[in-house]
């Protein structure tokens, strides 16, 4: 598949290219400049199809002739040794679980699908380092994806604060491939020094970087799959409209969701849910962006106020427009409405659910409350419901199991460096260990 810079439609370039530049040099984002159709391949899938199966065989249709089948089954494998799970609920509600991945997010496949169609792809190439910015949560996530993969070294960047659930013995001065650097300052500094390490060509090219961060298309559109595969999984079932509900922060969720529907996947809308921080509803209702400040809620995976993906959903309408009407339903849910999802999703199914997962049900909620065409609404639930543990006994009296990956990813860990926000510090730091 090839790809084109949200600013421009010329100098597209390959899967590859785009995963490794990360962002093209106009200073838009990677978008892909066609569609597949996917459509031959899933109309011969159904509930018997496996993630894996699934993914071995779109993978290759999203590479083309980039990666062959054999490799692109090879990282397939070697990205999912866990997979999403449908559960039917009820004729109106489904839930697709995306929390079994190592870290407990859903964050999980996108990680683990860019760490080992990278190794793949770069079989014979150089070594590469990948930079990315993270808050705790999905830093766990990209160590855990790139831990142990061949000819890469993953550098984290966090803004201050303890950095928990990462394995010292897998950091780069004893011996392993991940280096976490704490930087003096905010997230929004650590993903500004991203960008201007990338685009610091002389000294990207010498060390090969590029970023895994949510902004790489190597992370967005393996997104795409669990959507695919939600609705093989329910095809059979689903005789009137069918809808999904998704958690949404920065976009990416949703966007690939978009794709997955460009790709061929009948669906006739997605509800954009929320929390308090909403300002890009207005966005999608067709007016201009305005950002409001930021709000800390009980969802902090969604206290989100300056979507990194805003140029990815506006190339897509500005293609299609009535897209923008007709498929994609914002919906801002508040605090107090999330606990009284959660209650409500165990008193009625008897099912733990965590904050994010209960910010999707009630934007699902608030849809079928005007929905008069039978639709059926899937939820992805975007977080292990232990994350939100002391919530969940609050509101239903029992607390929720807490694997032993997720209890070990408690543990505080020491970053190998802390620095000031500034380039050329960080550039010293990081030569000076690898
Ligand atoms: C990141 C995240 C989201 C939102 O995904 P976006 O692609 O940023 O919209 C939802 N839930 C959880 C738990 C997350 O970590």
């Amino acid at each position: 598949m090839r790809f084109r810079s949200t600013k421009s439609y010329k100098n597209q370039v390959s899967f590859k290219d785009a995963i490794l530049r990360c962002l093209p040099p106009d200073g838009g984002l990677y978008i892909p400049s066609e569609a597949v159709d996917m459509r031959q391949f899933f109309l011969y899938m159904n509930d018997d199809t496996s993630f894996a199966e699934l993914v071995s065989v779109l993978t290759p249709c999203l590479f083309q002739n980039e990666l062959n089948p054999m490799a692109a089954s090879r990282a397939a494998e070697s990205a999912f040794i866990f997979e999403p799970e449908l559960k039917i609920l009820d004729k109106r509600h489904s839930v697709l679980n995306l929390y079994d991945g190592p870290t407990g997010y859903y964050k999980d496949f996108g990680c683990s699908f860019l760490a080992s169609v990278l190794e793949e792809l770069l079989k014979d190439d150089k070594r590469i380092m990948i930079v990315s910015a993270s808050m705790g949560d999905t830093a766990a996530s990209l160590a855990k994806a790139f831990q142990g993969r061949k000819r890469m070294t993953a550098v984290i960047l966090f803004p201050r604060g303890a950095v928990y659930g990462l394995d010292p013995e897998t950091f780069v001065p004893n011996g392993g491939n991940i280096l976490p650097i704490q930087i003096e300052g905010t997230q929004d500094d650590c993903q500004k020094l991203v960008r201007e390490m990338i685009n610091d060509r002389p000294f990207a090219e010498r060390y090969h970087i590029t970023s895994s961060n949510s902004i790489n298309a190597g992370r967005l559109l393996p997104q795409t799959l669990y959507y695919l595969y939600a609705f093989i999984k329910i095809k059979k079932e689903i005789h009137d409209d069918l809808v999904f509900s998704v958690p949404s922060a920065n976009f990416g969720h949703l966007i690939a969701g978009l794709y997955a529907w460009k790709f061929g996947m009948p669906v006739n809308g997605f509800i954009a849910a929320m929390n308090t921080n909403n300002s890009f509803g207005d966005f999608i209702r067709g007016k201009p962006f305005t950002p409001k400040p930021l709000i800390s809620t009980n969802t902090p995976s969604l206290d989100v106020a300056n979507p990194t993906n805003y140029e990815r959903l506006a190339a897509f309408y500005e293609e299609s427009p009535s897209v923008m009407k007709n498929m994609v339903f914002p919906c801002s849910v508040s605090d107090e409405t999330t606990v009284k999802t959660i209650e409500k999703v165990w008193e009625k199914y008897g099912i733990m659910m965590d904050t994010h997962g209960a910010v999707g049900f009630a934007g699902a909620e608030s849809f079928l409350a005007d929905d008069d065409s039978g639709s059926h609404v899937i939820i992805p639930v975007t977080r292990h419901p232990a994350k939100s543990a002391e919530l969940i006994y609050k509101v239903t009296g029992k607390r929720p199991d807490m694997p032993e990956r997720l209890r070990k990813l408690t543990k505080e860990a020491e970053p190998v460096a802390v620095i000031p926000a500034q380039l050329d510090l960080l550039e010293a730091a990081i030569a000076s260990c690898c």
